[in-house]
């Protein structure tokens, strides 16, 4: 037994994290008797080991290496350098996670000068010797000398303009032996010594960069953006060479065992005669459909359906595989799991269950529940062209075309008209709602994942892409200028909303939809899950989606934006800017059968499931006018009657303002100012749920609740409230009242809530933002990003939730709530109610259901089940 090295065949441990991905799967195939070059593993512990002494080997890591080596040679009967017979191998890296693109390969190493020499003799074939050999000399001069390719690549198009040529495969040996001393200048040129013609330091350098290459810039980024931990290492895989570029019956190619974009069960993929490793790859000839290899390479072909097929149903999911064809001969190279679309994996799962290849419950752990968003907004066209003008946050995945548009007003009268239009600000506000309904997505200069424009985008299931690097947005111009490019009012742009891209240009899209395969998988996810999933709607348009995307209910009706419609904007204002109790009341009477008819189709549409209305939140300056503007539209309009009116409602402006609005007069501390407010809208709740036919399932919801006596005032309100509409009336309304715990003191002091609320609902964006004293508004654009640039913290919390910090006021509400009051219940209904991760914690914290954007409503559905699955909870089982 080796401590850090294994041969193929003999890895009785199939450990990934030692063998890493590619070592695995070699050892795997080879134990199933598949048709894998003959070789070893060096384990990843030796990469750990050396980069941990500044490169050295561990003792011993050496010599396993030559004995392992001897092995190989006495198995293939050939020998490292030996011109009578020369054995070359490949070195390649191989992570216990996939890394594509990231780590080092070396192809034919072994070759040298006098090898080249006696290899030709003896197999004839100098075109094919000399092609191996320069292909080292590039790749073993990228990775051990870091020597770019673009030196090398150029070398070689300039030979081929001087014979006159197109293509590699035209070069003759001569041709590619005066290649190979070129490259061996260009190497000496670079690296100040000359290419190493033993074999063995050949091999030793390439191992010891693959270790190194672990620690490249480019790899440690990578392993940041997808959360793979820096201490693995790599492992290196040292196989011997099988040739695809021997001539017309050899070749090389990739192909999937199932089409990743659509999950059709077909052979996916492509070859290439003749050539060799990246070439497939690289576009330097364009490969063939795989299908085509019947034709040409026909006993091959087969060979391949048949290893792919045995692949996919010893691995049970689809396999990405490379494979080289040698004089006729098949060899695998790799197999691993392949990555795929959304709308793949759902599809790829569903049939293999039908298949009986996988249960259902596997099927549901494997869609990763985040790449549903694709699935969920129209794409764009990956295969056109983009002119990338900028970039901003990916707040709300999708893809928006339409005219720049820089007034929501503007945005929603030729929105309105049929027209796309993007909306272009420098943030948005309640004020730009009616803009928001109507363009096809939102571009900010400022804000961050949950400004106010990244919220109500996602609400909407809009693209947004947020806080755009240096956009200098003009609004009363009507342009965008970013870099050298200006956008006017009515050019067409385009918003990446899952990468954050602006593009110049209407680029195609494509339609996306959840589709039946999705309706399946969401039922063994439902059939699984603990937690209850509902969606946070504000129009009926918004209760339809969430219930056809599989909502059990609203978890957060925000009524707020029930006054931002343009007709009742104006009679808001005139509530708010009334100067005595009689003027308010008269507009409050207006506003209230409004809020009625919407009240009684949210309702109707939910079909009897329950809805949690939330009383008014936000505080009142946010309905009024900017005061900037104001002031502005004072300093420069004539003196008389009308200026005067603009100067009155500045003042008043002024007077509601706050310095911290989030943290002033909001929520529950308004009602308590204003009761007549609240009043209103339960008024509007009552006889909304009571014109529903087949009745309604009500919640009434109090916001920013700190203190007990605050809950037991306004619940008062509003019982005293639903018993003078019933009065008399002889009908019957069941209502429960709960209040959203979204201060720490609120969380904290569960206990003394509890006995004013039937529920709780956790509104974890506030609780974030109280929690951690960071403004929402403020914090993303500013020096959040730099804390997550530069490790402080790991993750955004507004966007997935922070488990031990506002993660334990939740837990200790819960339990103090529980305790209080055992039948309470209790959801979420912050962002994180649709984020993955924040399920999963928010399922074993034990709360009764989340609430989320009604997009998001299958994320959480499915992460939801994963959760019950992997804590072994899960309500339905296999047979
Ligand atoms: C919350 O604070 O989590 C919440 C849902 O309320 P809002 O986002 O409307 O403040
Ligand atoms: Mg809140």
């Amino acid at each position: 037994m080796r401590t850090y090295v294994v041969a193929f065949a003999d890895a009785s441990d199939l450990s990934r994290e030692l063998l890493g991905g590619k070592g695995l799967g070699l050892a795997e195939m080879t134990r199933l008797g598949l048709p894998v070059p003959d070789g070893f593993t060096v384990k990843t512990t030796a990469c750990v080991a050396s980069m941990n002494d500044d490169g050295v080997w561990p003792d011993g890591l050496a010599g396993e290496i030559d004995d392992e080596l001897a092995d190989l040679e006495g198995r293939t009967g050939q020998r490292l350098g030996d011109p009578g017979s020369p054995l070359l191998v490949s070195v390649r890296s191989g992570a216990a996670f996939s890394m594509p693109g990231m780590m080092e390969t070396i192809l034919n190493l072994g070759m040298n000068d006098e090898v080249a020499v006696a290899f030709a003799a003896e197999t004839g074939d100098e075109r094919f010797v000399y092609d191996s050999y320069r292909r080292l000399l590039q790749m073993f001069g990228e990775v051990v000398e870091g020597i770019e390719a673009h030196v090398f690549e150029d070398a070689l198009a300039r030979r081929k303009r001087a014979r006159g040529v197109q293509l590699d495969v035209d070069l003759d040996g001569g041709d590619l032996r005066e290649l190979c001393d070129e490259f061996k200048a260009i190497y000496r040129d670079r690296s100040g010594g000359e290419f190493p013609q033993d074999a063995r330091e050949q091999l030793r350098l390439a191992i010891g960069a693959v270790f190194r290459s672990w620690d490249a810039p480019r790899a440690r980024v990578y392993r940041r953006a997808h959360e793979i931990p820096d201490q693995l290492g790599t492992a290196a895989n040292i196989c011997r060479m099988v040739f695809g570029n021997r001539g017309d019956d050899c070749g090389t190619g990739v192909c999937f065992s199932r089409d990743p974009a659509t999950g059709e069960a077909v052979l996916y993929g492509e070859f290439l005669r003749n050539a060799q490793g990246e070439d497939v790859v690289a576009g330097i000839r364009t490969p063939e459909p795989i299908a085509r290899m019947e034709a040409v390479l026909p006993e091959a072909f087969h060979e391949l359906v048949r290893v792919v097929s045995l692949l996919e149903r010893h691995h049970g999911d689809v396999q990405d595989i490379e494979f080289t064809v040698e004089r006729g001969e098949l060899y695998i190279l790799q197999t691993r799991a392949g990555k795929r679309t959304a709308q793949a994996a759902v599809r790829i799962a569903r049939e293999l269950v039908h298949e009986g290849v996988i249960d259902e419950s596997e099927a549901v752990r494997r869609i990763d529940p985040a790449q549903l968003d694709q699935l969920l907004h129209p794409r764009l066209d990956p295969d056109a062209e983009r002119t990338v003008i900028g970039h901003g946050l990916p707040a709300s995945p999708g893809a928006a075309v339409g005219a720049a548009c820089f007034s929501a007003d503007d945005a929603a009268r030729r929105g309105a008209a049929g027209e796309a239009v993007v909306l272009v600000r420098h943030e948005t506000t309640p004020d730009d709602i009616h803009g928001m309904i109507h363009a096809q997505g939102v571009l900010t200069a400022h804000g961050g994942m949950t400004s106010h424009a990244a919220v109500v985008a996602r609400g909407m299931g809009k693209p947004c892409v947020a806080g755009v690097e240096g956009a200098r947005i003009d609004e009363a111009a009507g342009t965008l200028v970013l870099g050298d490019v200006t956008v006017r009012a009515g050019d067409e742009i385009t918003l990446d909303g899952g990468s954050g891209d602006v593009i110049l240009g209407a680029l195609p899209l494509i339609a996306a939809e959840l589709g039946d395969a999705f309706a399946e998988v969401g039922r063994w996810a439902d059939a699984r899950r603990r937690l209850g999933v509902r969606a946070n709607a504000d129009t009926p348009e918004d209760a339809r989606r969430a219930r056809e995307l599989g909502a059990e209910g609203i978890g957060l009706c925000r009524t707020e934006h029930m006054f931002m419609a343009r007709e009742r904007l104006p009679v808001m204002r005139e509530m708010i800017l009334a100067v005595d109790d009689a003027g308010r009341a008269r507009a409050l009477a207006k506003l209230l059968p409004m809020q009625q008819a919407d009240f009684t189709e949210i309702l109707a549409t939910m079909h009897g499931l329950p809805v949690t209305i939330r009383l008014l939140d936000p505080p009142l300056h946010e309905f009024l006018p900017d005061a900037e503007e104001l002031a502005v539209e004072v300093a420069t309009s004539p003196p008389g009657p009308e200026r005067d009116a603009v100067e009155r409602l500045l003042g008043r402006v002024r007077r509601l303002s706050e310095q911290n609005p989030m943290l002033g007069t909001r929520g529950c501390r308004l009602a308590l100012l204003r009761p007549e407010i609240y009043e209103m809208q339960v008024r509007a709740i009552v006889r909304g749920a009571l014109a529903v036919a087949e009745g309604a399932n009500v919640e009434i919801m109090i916001p920013l609740v700190a203190f007990a006596e605050e809950l037991r005032r306004l619940r008062e309100l509003v019982e005293q409230t639903i018993a003078d509409e019933l009065a008399g009336s002889g009908a019957v309304l069941e209502v429960a009242i709960g209040t959203m715990i979204e201060l720490p003191r609120a969380a904290l002091r569960a206990g003394d809530l509890a006995a004013h609320a039937e529920f709780f609902s956790f509104g974890t964006n506030d609780l974030t933002q109280t929690t951690l004293g960071f403004s929402r508004d403020d914090a993303e654009t500013s020096f959040l990003a730099r804390y997550l640039e530069d490790g402080v913290i790991e993750r955004n919390p507004f966007a997935q939730i922070d488990q031990d910090g506002v993660g334990e006021l939740v837990r200790i509400g819960v339990e103090r709530g529980r305790k209080a009051r055992p039948g309470i219940k209790l959801g979420i209904c912050g962002e994180h109610g649709g984020d993955p991760t924040s399920v999963a914690f928010f399922h074993r914290v034990g709360v009764d259901y989340v609430s989320c954007s009604p997009y998001r409503v299958p994320i959480a559905r499915l992460a939801a089940a994963q959760a019950a699955l992997a804590d072994g909870s899960a309500t339905s089982h296999d047979r």
